[in-house]
């Protein structure tokens, strides 16, 4: 079997890449390691860039986005009692971001792809991307119980942070920076409407607390929580009564509350591999890069990844010109680093921080705080924090 580009996962970044491989008369594969309903059933980010948007346009996948997602202007920040709005639209000359859940936007590229006759082998077990620093690298799986192979120009690893593309790379080959922070976040999905028609970001001395949402009659909300919690210690209860007391009294009181219909813990963590291209190997999304989910930038990280190497690509096959495969990992990184920073900040500005070197407790609260009056009050802060929310540019 061959083909021009093996693409391993097919998560948003694989299928994104892929959907944008065909349309421009590139053959590719995409090999996924779950099944397509396992694919299909993981509830994770929800919003989106103008720039990833963009990008399910152009693949020909955007339509139902456009029709069901909802449009928001601005977000809302709590503090010490108080709520002021951060208008995204006004500070930033006329940006905003879709709330658009991730499941809905790989559904949308599945679907594409199977309309496009885009192949994808689902539940390939053990793969392996082989010689990719030399110039036939090739990808072996076993499809039930049967080895296969194919043969590429080059390997997309868009295999998540778990994903087996990143730990083939030799270990002096690459270089790794993370931080792993000291709490998760307890996640609830609730048919029942949104308590604000835009995201809240609580900051609050019991810890943080974000009221997002998947649709006008589905809430997505959160609460920060320690690592060692489970999923089983966080009755709905419980849950309902924890995100009330950390939201302004009026904000509380409104929320709805019903049954939950997913409920789930993630840890959170900022990690960059550098660099992103190993020979005919690229690493793309969240197999080279993670945020904490603060700053709403996992996703959209994979989107600018896969413009950069699209790009790349479609010269290398229509100009027969290297630059763009040359400099793919300087151009992703450029961005990834200034996401990190947006994300690392935002969590570090939000969170409740168990007492760490000094920072932290009563004092790191009253510097948050600070920061907080700060940011709301001065409009370059605030600007600041709206032109990295909506997306940088690529
Ligand atoms: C709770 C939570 C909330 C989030 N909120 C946001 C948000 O609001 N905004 C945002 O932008 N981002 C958010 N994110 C991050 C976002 O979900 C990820 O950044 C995004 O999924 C990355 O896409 P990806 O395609 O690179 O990787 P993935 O989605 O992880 O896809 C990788 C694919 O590769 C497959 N795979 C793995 N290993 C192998 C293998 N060995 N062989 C073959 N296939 C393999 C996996 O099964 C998977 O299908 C959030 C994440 C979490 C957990």
């Amino acid at each position: 079997m061959r083909t021009q580009v093996a693409i391993i996962g097919s998560g948003p970044s694989g299928l994104l890449l892929g959907q944008l491989l065909n349309d421009a008369g590139i053959d590719n594969v995409i090999l996924e390691r779950s099944s397509q309903e396992h694919v299909l059933s993981r509830i994770r980010a929800g919003v989106l860039e103008e720039g990833m948007c963009a990008m399910l346009d152009e693949a020909g996948a955007g339509s139902r986005m456009h029709a069901e997602g909802l449009p928001h202007d601005g977000f809302d920040l709590t503090f010490d009692g108080k709520r002021h709005r951060i208008d995204l639209h006004g500070l930033t000359g006329g940006k905003r971001v879709m709330v658009y859940g991730q499941t809905e936007v790989t559904r949308d590229l599945m679907d594409r792809r199977e309309a496009t006759g885009g192949k994808t082998i689902y539940e390939a077990a053990e793969v392996t991307p082989g010689d990719f620093d030399g110039p036939k690298p090739f990808v072996t799986w076993v499809e039930n119980g049967v080895a296969r192979r194919i043969d590429c120009d080059f390997i997309a690893g868009c295999d998540g942070f778990h994903g087996v593309s990143r730990k083939s790379v030799p270990e002096g080959a690459i270089q790794t920076f993370e931080r792993v922070y000291p709490f998760g976040w307890l996640g609830i999905i609730a048919d029942v409407p949104p308590v604000s028609h835009e995201l809240i970001y609580a900051n609050h001395t019991r810890g943080f607390a974000l009221c997002s949402m998947r649709s006008t009659t589905r809430s997505r909300y959160y609460v920060q929580c320690p690592l060692t919690d489970t999923v089983e210690d966080w009755s709905d209860a419980r849950f309902w009564d924890e995100i009330r007391r950390r939201l302004p009294a009026h904000v509380g009181e409104a929320m709805a509350i019903g049954p939950s219909v997913e409920k789930s813990l993630a840890p959170l963590r900022s990690f960059v591999a550098e660099p992103m291209r190993f020979g005919r190997l690229f690493l793309v999304g969240d197999a080279a890069h993670i945020v904490p989910p603060t700053g709403a930038k996992g996703l959209n990280l994979a989107a600018s990844d896969v413009r950069y190497l699209f790009d790349a690509l479609r010269e290398h096959y229509d100009e027969k010109s290297a630059a763009g495969i040359d400099h793919y990992s300087q151009r992703a990184l450029a961005r990834v680093w200034k996401a990190e920073r947006f994300s690392w900040w935002m969590t570090s500005l939000m969170h409740l921080f168990p007492e760490i070197g000094g920072f932290g407790g009563a004092f790191g609260q009253k510097m948050q705080e600070a920061e907080l009056d700060y940011l709301v009050q001065s409009r370059a802060a605030s600007t600041a924090l709206a032109e990295n929310y909506v997306g940088l540019p690529y």
